[in-house]
């Protein structure tokens, strides 16, 4: 099926910047093309504007071809292009499923683009008879988040599976959390649907948010919308070099850390359940957990005049009485149950 009725006129007719290290290919000593500074400084050439060698790391890594993977400035300049690609400003409109990740909402408003909403079921499950229904020929994108913040939880790959064949716009499916999550990605799905976007990043599980660097997977259609679109250099020098450094040699330090992480989120679970103020913890397949209270509001309050900061959800739609709790190394989570536990 091909996607590009769905693609903003402007775009699909759009004649992309054409830079100096994308019109040269092939090899040479001499580069007097692009006005860099000829001096070596380490930093003084641009960057390769489709990350190559990086793709072809993550490539291996991920199981999925070169020609499917697009790099961004973190997963929201992904978010972000997706909005700007494929909704018309004031006629379009994306659908979200809240409670939700907010870039979807804030890259919608800042495009000027509508955004609908189809709540989750009680058990933060999409309700897809609903979202189909709530669909019209203006719902150019679906976000869905996977295992989902704040709630923790991963959408059932069936109901994933479900709305990529009815939703009739693209299906954006953001897997930030992926990596501490026992469900399968959904890049398993690419190619059997050329209108869904799996999001990922190393901002969570690779301890990297510091170099921004996201990643999407999907059609080689859509991949092109994305390079035709995006700024020429997004990806610098440097991220590029210690993400495939962290590829090449990290990859036992990241599992140490998930193991770690993953232990560390079973023992948070039971010891917060335990407290006699806490109403329900959440199952969780993320990197936090969502935790239902007594007085939320005086809790958060009470952590924060201990030094501890967690997010305060209780005012997010199906979150009411509602902490997100970041699992943090071993040490951190002490303090935290000593609080929690000394709270009067
Ligand atoms: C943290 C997070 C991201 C990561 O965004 P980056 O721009 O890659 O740092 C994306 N989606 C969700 C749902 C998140 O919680």
């Amino acid at each position: 099926m091909s996607i590009n009725h769905l693609v903003r006129p402007n775009i699909l007719k759009l004649v992309p910047y054409s830079s100096a290290r994308s019109e040269f290919k092939g090899k040479a000593e001499v580069f007097l093309d692009a006005n860099e500074n000829p001096f070596e400084t380490g930093l003084n050439r641009y960057p390769d504007p489709l990350q190559w060698k990086l793709k072809a790391a993550i490539s291996n890594l991920k199981g999925v071809p070169v020609e499917q993977i697009f790099l961004g400035n973190g997963s929201d300049e992904a978010i972000d292009l997706v909005v700007r690609i494929f909704c018309e400003p004031r006629q379009d409109h994306i659908l979200i499923l809240p409670p939700t990740y907010g870039m979807y909402q804030v890259s919608a408003d800042i495009a000027d683009v509508g955004v609908r909403s189809v709540s989750l079921t009680p058990d933060f499950q999409p309700d897809v008879p609903a979202i189909v229904a709530a669909a019209d020929k203006h719902s150019k994108i679906l976000f869905i988040c996977s295992p989902n913040n704040p709630t923790g939880n991963s959408v059932d790959l069936a109901n994933i599976r479900s709305l990529c064949a009815q939703f009739k716009g693209i299906v954006v499916v953001d897997e930030a959390y992926i990596d501490f999550s026992k469900a399968a990605s959904c890049t398993s799905l690419l190619a059997e649907f050329s209108n869904l976007i799996v999001l990922q990043t190393f901002s969570k599980a690779w301890g990297m948010a510091g170099i921004r660097l996201g990643m999407a997977f999907t059609s080689p259609e859509i991949i092109q919308l994305f390079n035709k679109v995006k700024p020429p250099y997004n990806i610098n020098q440097l991220t590029q070099q210690i993400a495939l450094e962290a590829l090449e040699t990290s990859q036992d330090d990241y599992k140490k850390m998930l193991s770690v992480l993953l232990s560390e989120r079973e023992r948070l679970t039971n010891a917060l359940a335990e407290l006699k103020f806490v109403q329900q913890v959440f199952p969780t397949d993320a990197n936090f957990i969502l935790v239902k209270m007594d007085d939320p509001n005086g809790t958060y309050q009470y952590l924060v005049d201990a030094g501890i900061i967690v997010r305060n959800r209780n005012s997010v739609h199906l979150c009411a009485g509602s902490l997100r709790i970041t699992v943090g190394r071993p040490e951190e989570n002490d303090a935290l149950l000593i609080a929690l536990n000394n709270r009067p």
